[in-house]
Order: C-alpha cells, then structure tokens, then sequence
C-alpha cells in the first residue's frame, strides 16, 4: 500500500495521475508533484519490499527536479520486473475537495495501463472529498491511497 501527500497553490500545472487537470490550483513538491503515481509507486514498492519512493528518487537529486512522474512510475515498474514480480492490479482513492476529477478517470487509467503494461479494467481510481473537513476540505492539500497486487512472474 501507498499513500502521499502534497499542498496545493495557485500558479501550479495540477498533474494527477499522469494527466493535466485544469484548475486554480496545482500540487507543490520537487517533481511534478503528480500525488497518485507517487501512491502507486509506493505501493509497488513497498509490495516488493525496496522501501520507498524517497529512497529511489529523491527530493534532494537534481536529476528529479519538475520530473514527470510517470517517468518515476516507469522506472518503479523496470524495477518490480528486476525482483521477478508483474503487476496483477490497483485500487487507488484520490481525496480531494475540487475540481471534480470523474472526467479524468478514463484518461488516468489509459495512461497508467499503458505504463504498468496491464490493462485498464485492472487500474481502479476512485475519489472522495472529506466533506468540506481538515486540509483537504480547506483545498490547502491533496491526499491519494494505492493498493497493488504482485505476482511472482
Ligand atoms: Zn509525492
């Protein structure tokens, strides 16, 4: 399982799993700061057990530095194939006050298939606002959880 966090402000592309989402505000990190691949990167990792997204591109390395993150995502997956796993599925929950991301979704799915080399039917992305309530609700951040399942190939 994965989970990341960024803060939101305004002037920044809002990249959401691998899409641009137009909005008044976009996530703040040294990437594209894209909080839904960094989740499933996590949780790829984390099911392989080589620990986290810091540990493999970190913020301090220039080299990633407004990366795109399905870039990262690529790279996390060539790592999961070097363990002997392929990747059987993901369920992933954005959360979220606005904009409203459903019409996102196919496109999300699309792109992340493409990448994990699986199908689209096997990548779930849901969304939830926290009902108005803490950071989220006040639109100062963005939250998404992934969980994935590996299979030894
Ligand atoms: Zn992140």
């Amino acid at each position: 399982m994965g989970v990341d966090y960024h803060q939101l402000a305004e002037g920044r592309a809002f990249m959401l799993g691998g899409v641009h989402v137009p909005h008044t505000k976009g996530a703040v990190g040294h990437s594209d700061a894209d909080v839904l691949l960094h989740a499933i990167c996590d949780a790829l990792l984390g099911a392989a057990c080589l620990g986290d997204i810091g540990v493999h591109f970190p913020d301090t390395d220039a080299q990633y530095k407004n990366i795109d993150s399905k870039k990262l995502l690529q790279q996390t997956v060539a790592l999961i194939k070097q363990e002997g796993y392929n990747v059987v599925n993901i369920d992933s929950t954005l959360c979220l006050q606005a904009p409203k991301i459903k019409p996102y979704i196919t496109q999300m799915q699309r792109i992340i298939a493409s990448i994990i080399g699986i199908t689209e039917k096997d990548i779930s992305i849901k969304a939830t606002t926290t009902e108005r309530m803490g950071f989220v609700g006040r639109e100062e951040g963005v939250v998404a959880y992934a969980t994935v399942l590996l299979q030894s190939a």
